[in-house]
């Protein structure tokens, strides 16, 4: 008796896991619960379901990896129409591998979604409060990181590659959605999507001890690979992310999985671009 409610009730109230999904062809990761009940929009896509030829096969999202512009532009209409969002709006950055965060407002909308030049410059975080405003950041390894905060409404999405793990990336756009003071860090739910895995990031010895300099214990290392994903998971938790609502993409390794994913190392790097994209829907 007792066990059948504990059941039930903890896989309808705190499970925002992420799905996988396969609509009009195009296939992804997504927080269904998270749609349903609060009206915010979570995905990460894969590279399936778009019109590029190799070796940006098929989903390439990023017009700066050397694709056909007009196959991105489908592709980002492909995504947009399927997910119901208005693609004009839509804001992008520039993704230096740096550490800086930008707070979007209605004044930056549209920046980004059909060219480069036009995205936020100089930035690898976006964050905003506001509806209707879809922030898309794209990848091939690096970790992406979307935080929600579905009461005070507010998100971000995070680019947090070695380098941006390095530079405290996350920290900074923690630091940038507290400014609102009615955000509540115990409510905040993040989601990492498809990265490369311990298993494939092979580090050399200087990153390794640049790595080691600068994140005590060894849990995040292996040998010599690195394990961002879980670097990502400490610096979440050392800016008082919940580990319980914190929400990864497991076996989603980007470099093992090619079929499914675009990755920079193990394509030697000319590929295309996934994208983590979030959205607080108009309510
Ligand atoms: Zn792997």
């Amino acid at each position: 008796m007792g066990s059948r409610k504990m059941l039930s009730s903890k896989g309808k109230i705190s499970d925002y896991s992420l799905e996988f999904k396969v609509t009009n062809g195009l296939s992804y990761y997504i927080s269904s619960l998270l749609l349903e009940k609060h009206g915010i929009l979570v995905v990460f896509t894969t590279r399936r379901g778009g019109v590029s030829a190799e070796p940006y096969a098929s989903l390439n999202l990023a017009f700066h990896v050397g694709d056909d512009r007009d196959c991105v532009l489908k592709n980002r209409e492909i995504l947009c129409n399927t997910l119901g969002i208005d693609l004009k709006r839509m804001v992008c950055a520039e993704q230096v591998h740096g550490a800086s965060v930008a707070l979007v407002d209605e004044k930056a909308v549209g920046k980004g979604a059909f060219s480069i030049d036009e995205s936020i410059p100089d930035t690898d975080s976006l964050v905003t409060g506001q509806e209707n405003i879809p922030l898309a950041l794209f990848f091939a390894d690096c970790v992406p990181v979307i935080l929600v905060e579905p009461k005070r409404r507010m998100i971000a999405v995070v680019h947090a590659g070695w380098k941006g793990i390095y530079k405290d990336i996350i920290s900074n756009t923690l630091k940038l959605m507290s400014f609102d003071k009615s955000l509540d860090k115990k409510n905040l739910l993040a989601f990492i999507g498809p990265s490369i895995g311990v298993c494939c990031f092979k580090a050399g010895t200087e990153l390794i001890r640049n790595f080691s300099a600068r994140f005590n214990g060894q849990d995040w290392l292996q040998k010599d690979r690195i394990d961002l994903r879980s670097l990502a998971k400490r610096q979440l938790i050392e800016n008082c992310v919940l580990p319980k609502n914190i929400y990864a993409c497991d076996n989603c390794c980007t470099s093992c999985r090619k079929d499914t994913f675009f990755s920079y190392r193990a394509e030697g790097g000319k590929t295309g671009r996934q994208a983590a994209m979030a959205m607080i829907c108009s309510q």
